[in-house]
């Protein structure tokens, strides 16, 4: 029967919103000038900003300057050197297009102190009129090169100046990040006149309590933003290249209390929903535990024990749990789904994948069908009658825990009383994606205690700014008698060498993995060249017993090759990276991962965590194609000399930067504007700080400033 009270819907919006926005200004703060108010911002300009998330003059202040040229300074042309970027003011004394060959503009300007070609490869009519004026005076900004006949600047800014005009600007002149049909002149103009009006217009009123600017020693937020659009001519431009500056510090702490308050806010608002109390006898736990092949680690007990006091709780719970590869986060999901389960709920368990949904599904069904828990898959083959029964059988409450992906959940789904949602693997989803699935009954009174697995060990800094909403457990503590996995790296040239190695290691009843990554854009490319491995070690290893996986195989014969594999039938799995989380296959204790020197670290240690998973020694050999890059070595060398997932994660970090960490760079999001969390780390724990300070004792500032860096466009986590 569906008991509408806890009927939840679990549809998605099409587009996932950004975080959260307030619901009402605070009567201190204006409404924000609409980017249309400043002069010449027309429908369409005003949609090209939309683009570059610009809505309000505020965001023109706030969206900076990628870089700056130095335009305060003339440079006579005789001092001028192959490489500058320069600023020079010349008069013309001649120009020609050049009629042999390809077609050129030219234009030769003198200063008295030399001679100087402009060349043009394009150029308009009006271009042509302007270069032509002979006894005209010039300043022009552009690189200077080496050409046939003296010094050359291709395509240079040039600027008629009579005498009467201004010197050069007194500052440095910003370049902004843009998007097409956007110039950069429109986004300059755009912001001088913000700034005119910054003060007049309140358009960024300072909203930090002025105790705390002054013991953080904060610039003032006016005239950060004023120094960082204009900064005077004597600013240190390296200074503004690496963010250090105090300006871009000032902004980027605001921003990073912003997020840390949005975050923390979230969090409030939830804790104020009622949950399910998921108070269970410990029956179906209790036999579960006695039915194992092994015993909890000390790691798993705690964590367990965490999850199971938040489960019994009437507020949902919000956790997240970190554990490395193989330090068994699954058997934890089975203990918090029957916690559920035991008190007449119904649980959900959400893989990144298919293929790791299956697993798992096989995993609960084997582990929970003898305990009488219905489980059920819900899988993208199941179509027509057999799917409305399943769908029927959850919205009746007659299953009890349903597995599948993400995706699969993302339809119209109800369930009769769902109590708990797990989400595994949860660095495959952004950031976002992990709010929206929050979502989940907003219209129903109760909400799912959540649970969110990851095995990419997330750096304390970044955890602390990314998760700030979440409660965190950790599983610090492999099972016993794992040995870390033996890694080298080979050139592929040895190739024969590694398939000895497999032979020999089969031969002793062991199984291997061989995987072929994504070398090509396309996935049909990739599992092309996984065909031809596997063809062509069958013909060099014929008496293996060989399977094969890829992306493009139909379901039923990837579920059955990997049914085989895990069952001891097959002694070598060839493999795209369908198989980088969350397989388990213990009796394997090879693996060779080809092209190696294109994956990332933590891709890397996912895949490399396949094996190992058992008492047995386990090996990993990386193959690469030379010459090696230096960020490449560096990373082979990494994973050579480390076995700990945080420690990866740290170098992963700064390898890769912190978007791609946290997975929002592949989903696209929106990242943070003026911070950057790898430069900007040491600012997390102050902003932290902060956002403890003013949720105390300055709550009016919080609506303000989270409006003003994370937008009101979209209303997340609005409860
Ligand atoms: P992950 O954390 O990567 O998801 P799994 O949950 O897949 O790891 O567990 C890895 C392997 O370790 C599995 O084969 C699992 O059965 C086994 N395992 C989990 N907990 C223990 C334990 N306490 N003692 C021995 N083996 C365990
Ligand atoms: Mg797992």
């Amino acid at each position: 029967m569906i008991r509408a009270d806890r009927a939840i819907s679990w549809a998605l919006p099409s587009r996932i919103p950004i975080l959260n926005a307030p619901e009402s200004a605070r009567p201190f703060t204006p409404e924000p000038l609409p980017a249309t108010a400043l002069k010449g911002v027309g429908p369409k300009l005003a949609e090209r900003l939309r683009r570059l998330g610009l809505c309000t003059a505020a965001d023109v202040l706030l969206h900076l300057p990628l870089r700056y040229q130095d335009r305060t300074r003339l440079t006579p042309i005789g001092q001028l050197q192959a490489g500058d970027e320069a600023q020079i003011e010349a008069k013309v004394v001649g120009s020609e297009i050049t009629a042999r060959g390809r077609r050129f503009l030219l234009c030769h300007l003198v200063d008295g102190s030399g001679v100087l070609t402009l060349r043009f490869i394009h150029f308009s009519p009006g271009q042509q009129q302007l270069l032509g004026q002979t006894g005209a005076r010039l300043r022009c900004f552009g690189e200077v090169r080496q050409g046939y006949n003296g010094l050359e600047m291709i395509h240079p800014e040039c600027q008629r100046i009579s005498p009467d005009d201004p010197p050069a600007p007194a500052y440095l002149t910003p370049t902004y990040p843009t998007t097409a049909g956007l110039q950069q002149f429109t986004l300059r103009g755009l912001a001088e006149q913000a700034l005119e009006q910054l003060e007049t217009a309140a358009l960024l009123p300072e909203l930090l309590p002025a105790e705390l600017r002054t013991r953080l020693r904060l610039t003032p937020i006016a005239e950060a933003v004023r120094l960082l659009h204009q900064p005077p001519a004597a600013t240190t431009l390296a200074e503004l290249a690496g963010g250090r500056h105090p300006a871009q510090r000032r902004l980027a702490f605001e921003e990073l209390l912003a997020h840390q308050l949005s975050l923390r806010r979230l969090r409030q608002r939830m804790k104020q929903q009622t949950a399910p109390r998921l108070t269970g006898d410990g029956e179906l736990t209790g036999r579960f535990l006695e039915r194992l092949p092994f015993s909890l680690t000390a790691a798993q007990q705690r964590v367990f024990t965490e999850i199971a006091v938040d489960l019994a709780q009437p507020r949902p719970m919000l956790r997240l749990l970190q554990g490395d590869v193989g330090s068994g986060k699954t058997v934890i999901a089975a203990l918090a789904a029957l916690q559920a389960v035991e008190t007449g709920a119904q649980a959900a368990l959400m893989a990144p994948t298919e293929l790791l949904a299956e697993q798992h599904y096989r995993n609960f069904q084997n582990w929970l069908g003898e305990l009488g828990v219905e489980v059920a898959w819900l899988t993208g083959r199941l179509t027509g009658k057999a799917r409305r029964t399943l769908l029927e059988r959850l919205a009746a409450g007659d299953i009890q825990l349903a597995v599948g992906t993400h995706a699969l959940f993302q339809e119209q789904v109800a369930f009769a009383e769902l109590a708990l949602a797990i989400i595994d693997e949860q660095h495959r989803f952004g950031v976002h994606q992990r709010l929206a699935l929050r979502e989940k009954g907003r219209h129903s009174g109760s909400r799912p205690h959540q649970l969110i697995m990851t095995a990419t060990p997330i750096p304390r800094t970044l955890a602390m700014s990314a998760y700030a909403d979440l409660d965190t457990s950790v599983i610090d503590e492999l099972p016993p008698g794992r040995q870390p996995v033996k890694t080298v790296a080979l050139p592929d040239s040895r190739r024969d060498e590694v398939a000895a190695r497999i032979r020999q290691s089969c031969q002793t009843g062991r199984q291997a993995y061989w995987v072929c990554p994504l070398i090509e854009e396309s996935e049909t490319l990739q599992c092309q060249a996984a065909v031809a491995t596997a063809e062509r070690l069958s013909e060099i290893l014929p008496e293996l017993r060989i399977g094969l996986v890829h992306g493009r195989l139909p379901a039923a014969t990837k579920e059955t090759v990997m049914a085989t594999f895990k069952a001891g039938q097959l002694d070598l799995l060839v493999a795209t990276t369908v198989i980088e989380v969350g397989v388990d296959v213990p009796n394997a204790s090879l693996m060779i991962i080809e092209n190696a020197e294109r994956l990332g670290l933590a891709q890397l240690h996912q895949l490399r965590g396949r094996v190992g998973r058992g008492a047995i020694e386990s090996s990993c050999v990386l193959l690469y194609r030379p010459p090696l890059s230096q960020v490449a070595h560096t990373r082979l060398a990494a994973l050579r000399e480390c076995h700990d997932g945080f420690e990866i994660a740290h170098r992963d970090l700064e390898l890769r930067g912190p978007g791609e960490v946290l997975g929002a760079r592949q989903s696209g999001e929106q990242t943070l504007r003026v911070a950057d969390l790898l430069r900007d780390q040491d600012l997390l724990p102050i902003a932290r700080h902060a956002a403890d300070e003013l949720l105390r004792d300055h709550p009016d500032c919080i609506e303000p400033l989270i409006r003003r860096w994370i937008g009101v466009g979209a209303r997340y986590g609005e409860v």
